[in-house]
Formats: C-alpha cells, structure tokens, sequence
C-alpha cells in the first residue's frame, strides 16, 4: 500500500488493490466508459469504491465527471437532469438508475445563483464546479473520499480514505463543525456509517454531534424521508437507533416520541422502540417486506393514544372520534421533521384503525377482519403492543394468534365461544336499544 503524500492523496495502482470490474454493474460501467471515450475524466466515487474494498455488495454506484451536466445530458439521451441543491444527472436504465455529478468545487466568493448558505452556515446551494481535489474536499467522510479511475484502474484515495478504511475508523473531512453546519445530515450519516461499516467514529468526528444535534430540526422534511429509512430499513435499526440516542440525533426527528420517553424512561415506549427495532432488523435480515407504513404506525402508536386520550378529555368526543382526530394531529406534527409520502400515512392510519377493531371483534366478526388488506400489518402492531405493554394488549395479540393458527372449524369454535362475555354484552346491549322504542311503545299510547 503506497503511503499518503501529505495532501492525504494516495494512488493505487491496478495491480495493488482488487477491486475487479467484474464488482461493478455493467450499467455503471457503460456510463464510464462513454464519459472516458468522449474524452472526460470519469471516476466511480464514494459507497461503491468503499463497499467493494470492504468485500460488500455496493447498494447503488454513483460516478462523478468533469463533463458539466449538460454535456452529460447531451452524451446520454437515457438522462434527466435533477436536483436543485446540488444538479446532476440520472442515467435511466429501465429500473437502474446512475447517479452522474460535476466534480464539485469550492464555494466561497460565488454568486447566490449557484452556492448560497443560510444564517447557520447551511449550504442551500452547491452547484460550484470544480476538480477532482476539490470534490474530495467536499464529500463528507475520508472512507466516501474513494475514486476508481476509468483510464486506468487505479483508486485515487483523498484525506487518507484508504489508511481510514483499513483502520475502520470513520472520519469527517476538515473541520467537523463547520461541516456539520453545512449540512446537519452528516451527524446522522456518521452514525449509519459506523453501524453499516463497523467502523469507529474518531473522537473528533463524534465530540462536536451531543451540542449540534439539534440542527436536525431544521433539515427540509422531504430530505430526511430518505434519510430515516436508509437508518432503519438497513437491518442496522437497532444499533442506530441506540448510537442515535447516545449522541442526542433521536430527538429532534421524533419529538413526540421522545416526549413520552422523557416522561417515562424505560416505560412503555421504550420497550416498544426496542420491539420495533429488533422485528424490523429481523425482517430485513430475512428478506421480508418491510414498509414505511407499518414503521410509522407502530412508532407513532403511544403519541397518538395519548393525544387522542388528550382530545377526549378536552373535547368530550367519544374514543372512536378521538382517535379518527389524534391520527391527523400525530401525523401532521411528524410530518414536521420527516415528510411521510400519503402512500404511506394512509396505510398507516388504516392501521390505526384496525387496531380499535381488533380489539372488539373478537367473535364471529373475526373472519370478515381477515380478509381487510391491511389485516396482517394491524396483527403484527398489536404483537408489538403486547410485547410493549404485556396486559390487554398481550391477550388480545394472543386471542388472534390463536385464531389465524387455527382451522377452518377451529376458528368458528374460537369465534363462537372466546369473549363470550364481550358478545353477550354486546347483545344485551343490542336487546336494549331494541327494546327502548318498544317500551315506550305502551306509554305512549
Ligand atoms: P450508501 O449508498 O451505502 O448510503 P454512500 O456513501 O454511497 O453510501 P450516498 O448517499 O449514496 O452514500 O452518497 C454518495 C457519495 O456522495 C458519498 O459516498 C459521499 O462521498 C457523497 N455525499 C453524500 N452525502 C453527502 C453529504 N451530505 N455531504 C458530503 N458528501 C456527501
Ligand atoms: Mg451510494
């Protein structure tokens, strides 16, 4: 391994690291070789390089270019361009997508028109072009500061990304808290990183996170809809999660989460974080579905039975109503931090719902709930309650389990005879608003 000149670049020769073509998708490797045959400098960077050297399957390869994004769209007609805070372009190979950029430059002493920051140093804008160098001082960990070189198969490593990745040490790139000023994301990407990567994060990276946490709150929702479940949809949920709590990151996405964790702190909400966590870490693990609705539900299922416990006490309304009214406030108030596409909260709150109906139709109605499409994520949340809260909760959970693991006949008998109680409650009620006009009947005559 050749050493870093005191710039912290390195460069690999092909027949020093084993990184091999055949590790990169071909769709990527078309894009690379266009861009280097029209006579552009065309370089794999970031997570693919890291990934690969790592022995990982990259999740998606980016590329990053001297040709402008213009030219890029003029070389590629399967191109869009995107992006307003930082422009690229989109290589459309029908489901695959390439990420193509600009090397990005510095952005000091530039119009507003293309880099612009905000009161807190934020970068609103970046669209600076610039060189290779530049654009390694610019990612934001020295292991993302990895470039494959096209031309020549070697890997230009900047910052010291190679030494940092053999060390597993997770490092921001110049001065940390200028760079999470720049961008606040970074906090939680250092996170994710070590998590994914098993990597530390060096004390100077990680000492200035506890005081800019709250950065977070500020972040364009739309942004960290993306962000939060690349944290829990990874099968890494729990470990960020905690990583997250020790340097204050949770707070300010789930405010109202943490609302009920302060009040309680190893109550309820607690243990139903961790039973979220471990389910969807053990979901993914095992390649099943995992969805931003049934996620969002479960995690925001004790805020909203206590708004709507909150709204029945202020406003009288009935449980039911309460509940249709605390689904939108909880909802909405999330939406704050984390924007939650309406293909997702929809579901969510139908899940919501089927969690009053799971809890009253436990009798024959059982089989019409069965077949609702969205029956088996509203079972999965009720388990969680009952690992959560033990209780009520834990026997209703069981009284389904016990349903759906039964046959045909067995599920009748189950219907017919469990919550007799409930039923012949119900029925006695039925019987009474029955028979109230009736009463009247005779008095009235
Ligand atoms: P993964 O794909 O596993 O999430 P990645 O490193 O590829 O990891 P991306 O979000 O795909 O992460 O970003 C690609 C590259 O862009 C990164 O490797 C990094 O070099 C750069 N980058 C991404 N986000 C930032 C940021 N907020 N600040 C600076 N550089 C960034
Ligand atoms: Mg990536």
């Amino acid at each position: 391994m050749p050493e870093a000149d005191e710039s912290g670049l390195t460069i690999v020769p092909r027949d020093s690291h084993d990184i091999s073509r055949r590790q990169i998708s071909e769709n990527a490797l078309k894009v690379l070789y266009r861009l280097s045959k029209s006579g552009y400098k065309a370089y794999l960077v970031g997570g693919g390089v890291r990934d690969i050297l790592l022995g990982l399957e990259p999740k998606d390869f980016d590329i990053v270019t001297n040709a402008t994004p213009e030219e890029i769209k003029r070389l590629f007609r399967n191109s869009r361009l995107v992006g307003r805070r930082f422009r690229l372009a989109h290589i459309v190979f029908g489901r695959d997508v390439i990420e193509v950029a600009t090397f990005r430059g510095h952005h000091d002493n530039k119009s507003d028109k293309i880099s612009k920051s905000n009161a807190e140093g934020r970068l609103l804008r970046d669209n600076v072009y610039g060189t290779i160098d530049e654009d390694a001082e610019r990612r934001d960990f020295s292991v993302n500061a990895l470039y494959y070189d096209i031309s020549d198969f070697s890997i230009h490593s900047y910052s010291g990304g190679i030494q940092d990745l053999r060390a597993r040490t997770i490092r921001l790139i110049g001065d940390p808290e200028t760079r999470y000023r720049e961008d606040p994301v970074r906090m939680i990407r250092a996170v994710r990183f070590a998590t994914k990567l098993d990597m530390q994060i060096e004390p100077r990276t990680a000492d200035p996170i506890p005081a800019l946490a709250p950065l977070l709150s500020d972040i364009p929702a739309a942004r960290m809809y993306e962000e939060v479940l690349k944290l829990f949809f990874s099968g890494k949920a729990k470990a960020n999660y905690d990583m997250m709590q020790d340097f204050g990151l949770f707070a300010p996405l789930f405010p109202q989460v943490q609302q009920l964790l302060n009040e309680a702190p190893n109550g309820t909400m607690s243990k139903m974080l961790k039973a979220i966590m471990d389910s969807t870490d053990r979901r993914v693990i095992q390649d099943k579905p995992v969805t931003p609705a049934f996620f969002y539900a479960a995690m925001l299922w004790y805020p909203l039975k206590q708004r709507a416990d909150d709204i029945a006490v202020e406003s009288g309304l009935n449980t039911y109503d309460a509940h249709v009214a605390a689904m939108g406030d909880v909802m909405e108030q999330q939406c704050r931090t984390i924007s939650i596409p309406r293909r997702f909260s929809t579901p969510a709150k139908d899940v919501w719902l089927l969690q009053l109906r799971l809890e009253r139709s436990q009798n024959t109605r059982a089989f019409k709930l069965l077949e609702n499409a969205k029956f088996r994520a509203a079972y999965d949340l009720l388990l969680l309650r009952g690992e959560a809260e033990g209780g009520t909760p834990a026997k209703n959970a069981q009284w389904w389990t016990d349903f759906i693991n039964a046959d045909e006949q067995g599920r009748s008998e189950i219907a017919k005879k469990s919550r007799v109680g409930n039923s012949r409650n119900r029925n006695a009620n039925q019987r009474k608003r029955r028979r109230k006009p009736a009463s009247k009947k005779p008095a009235s005559e």
